[in-house]
C-alpha cells in the first residue's frame, strides 16, 4: 500500500513552523541558540553548594542488617487473569558481609550468609474473569488481603498492621485511621475501635475489615481489579514486613538491638494515594523512638528515577577525597532543582513520604539516592536540615562495607534480596502459568 502522509512527520511540522512569524522573535531565537549548546555537564548549571563531608571512621557501623524487597507478576490464561505477589525479608550480619569480595563472592561464604536468613510471603489475587464460589472479585480480593496478612508468619505481620493502626507503642488506645466503607462508600470517621480485627460499618451495618482501612477497594470494581492492586499490596507488605522486624526489636529485652540495626527497603520510603493513611503513624513512631534515645536507622535505596538521574549528573562535580560526600535535600531545593515545579504546589512529600532524600557520593564510581527518616515533617522549603535526619552518621559509616560492585548505586544486601524476591527467578513465571493451568483445569 502506498505511503500516505499523516501530517505528523517532524519534517512536515518543521516546514510549517517556518511560516510562523514567531521565528522572527529575538526571544525565540535566543532559546533556539541555547538549545543547540550541549552544556549538560557544565557545573555552572547546578547548585553544588549542598554537599557536606563525612569521615566514615567517625561512628561505629551498624551491626545487624535487615532488608526487604518484593515483586509481582500478572498471569493470563484463557482470558482469565490473576497476579502473584511475593515479598522477601532477609537478614545479614555486617561483619560477615564486610568479608565478602563483592566482585567475586566466595560460594561458601555466600551460603553462610544466606543460610536460614530469609523469610518469604506470597499470595495471589484474581484480576479478571475469575469466578469464586465465595463472592465477586471485589470481595474476594478484600478477603484475600485480610487472610494473607493474618495467616502469614502466624499473624506477625497482621499484628504489625494493628500496631501501626492503633499506635500500640503508646498507651493511647487509639482507633484506626478513618476510611471509606467498602460497601456503602461513606467515610467511617471513627475508624475501627482499638485492637479489633474487624468491625461493623456504623452506617450500613455490614462487616468491614481492618485491611479495608488501607483502601485497596478504592482501586477496584465488582468484577475486575487492576494490576495496581498487586503492586500496591507488594509496597504495603514491604513496609509492614520491615516494620515487623522493627516492632519485634523494639520489644526485645536487649534494648540496644533496635538502634544497632540497619533496616533497608529497596525503593523510596513512600506510599501514594489512599495507601498513605499510615504515614503519620509511622512518622510518629520513628519520632517517639528518637525521643526515647533509641533511634531507628532506616533507609530506602532508589536505583532509578528522577533523583537518581539528577545524582548521576551532579556526582561528577563532587570533589573526591577519603571522606564521604552527602547532601540532605530540602523541599525547596527538590522543587527548584530536581522537580523544577512552581511554588504553589503541595509541600513536597507531605502526605506520602516517611523518608527524606539524601544523596551520597562515596567515590567517583559510587553514589546512592537514599531515603532517610526524620520522624517529624515540617511543611517548609528549608526542611529537612542535616540535623533533622535520624541516624545519619552511623548509616554513612555502614554504607562503605555494603557497596555492590555489580550495579551502579546499589547496596549489596539489596542485590541479594532482589535475587530471592524476584518472581522471574523463583518461582518462574512459566511455573506460575503451569500452576494456573492445572488449577483452572481442575475446576
Ligand atoms: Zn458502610
Amino acid at each position: 500500500m502506498a505511503y500516505s502522509s499523516t501530517g505528523r512527520l517532524p519534517m512536515e511540522t518543521a516546514s510549517k513552523l517556518g511560516h510562523l512569524d514567531v521565528i522572527g522573535s529575538e526571544w525565540v531565537n535566543s532559546i533556539l541558540d541555547d538549545f543547540e549548546t550541549n552544556d549538560l555537564y557544565d557545573e555552572k548549571n547546578f547548585n553544588n553548594s549542598i554537599w557536606e563531608s563525612y569521615n566514615p571512621e567517625q561512628a561505629k557501623p551498624l551491626r545487624h542488617i535487615w532488608v526487604v524487597d518484593g515483586s509481582y507478576v500478572p498471569v493470563e490464561e484463557n482470558n482469565k487473569e490473576l497476579a502473584f505477589v511475593k515479598t522477601a525479608l532477609m537478614t545479614i550480619e555486617q561483619n560477615k558481609i564486610e568479608k565478602i569480595d563483592k566482585n567475586f563472592p566466595h560460594p561458601l561464604l555466600m551460603q553462610d550468609i544466606m543460610k536460614d536468613s530469609a523469610s518469604f510471603h506470597a499470595t495471589v489475587f484474581p484480576l479478571k474473569n475469575i469466578k469464586s464460589s465465595k463472592g465477586n472479585i471485589y470481595d474476594t480480593v478484600r478477603h484475600v488481603i485480610f487472610d494473607s496478612m493474618k495467616k502469614a508468619e502466624d499473624g506477625l505481620y497482621f499484628e504489625t498492621l494493628k500496631w501501626l493502626s492503633y499506635k500500640k507503642w503508646s498507651d493511647s488506645n487509639d482507633h484506626s485511621p478513618s476510611f471509606e466503607c467498602p460497601h456503602c462508600g461513606e467515610k467511617i470517621e471513627s475508624g475501627i475501635p482499638y485492637n479489633k480485627d474487624k468491625d461493623i460499618c456504623p452506617l450500613c451495618k455490614k462487616e468491614v475489615l481492618l485491611t479495608d482501612m488501607l483502601g485497596f477497594h478504592l482501586d477496584m470494581n465488582e468484577d475486575n481489579a487492576p494490576i495496581s492492586v498487586a503492586s500496591s499490596y507488594m509496597l504495603v507488605m514491604e513496609m509492614i514486613m520491615l516494620m515487623t522486624v522493627i516492632r519485634l526489636h523494639w520489644d526485645n529485652p536487649d534494648k540496644n538491638l533496635v538502634s544497632d540495626t540497619l533496616y533497608i527497603k529497596d525503593g523510596p520510603l513512600t506510599l501514594n494515594g489512599q495507601y498513605s493513611k499510615l504515614i503519620p503513624n509511622i512518622r510518629e513512631f520513628i519520632l517517639f523512638a528518637k525521643n526515647n534515645n533509641r533511634p531507628i536507622h532506616i533507609i530506602g535505596c532508589e536505583k532509578s528515577g528522577r533523583f537518581f538521574d539528577y545524582l548521576s549528573i551532579v556526582s561528577r562535580f563532587v570533589k573526591n577525597d577519603n571522606d564521604i560526600k552527602y547532601a540532605v535535600l530540602n523541599h525547596g531545593f527538590i522543587r527548584k532543582e530536581v522537580q523544577r515545579a512552581p511554588d504553589h504546589g503541595n509541600p513536597y512529600g507531605l502526605r506520602t513520604n516517611w523518608g527524606e532524600k539524601v544523596l551520597v557520593v562515596v567515590d567517583e564510581n559510587t553514589h546512592f539516592v537514599l531515603n532517610l527518616t526524620t520522624g517529624i515533617y515540617i511543611p517548609l522549603e528549608d526542611f529537612p536540615k542535616t540535623t533533622d535526619v535520624i541516624g545519619l552518621e552511623r548509616i554513612l559509616s555502614t554504607i562503605p562495607s555494603l557497596i555492590s560492585r555489580k550495579y551502579e548505586g546499589a547496596l549489596y544486601p539489596v542485590e541479594l534480596v532482589n535475587g530471592i524476591a524476584s518472581m522471574s527467578n523463583y518461582p518462574s513465571a512459566k511455573i506460575l502459568q503451569a500452576y494456573v493451568r492445572d488449577r483452572l483445569g481442575n475446576q
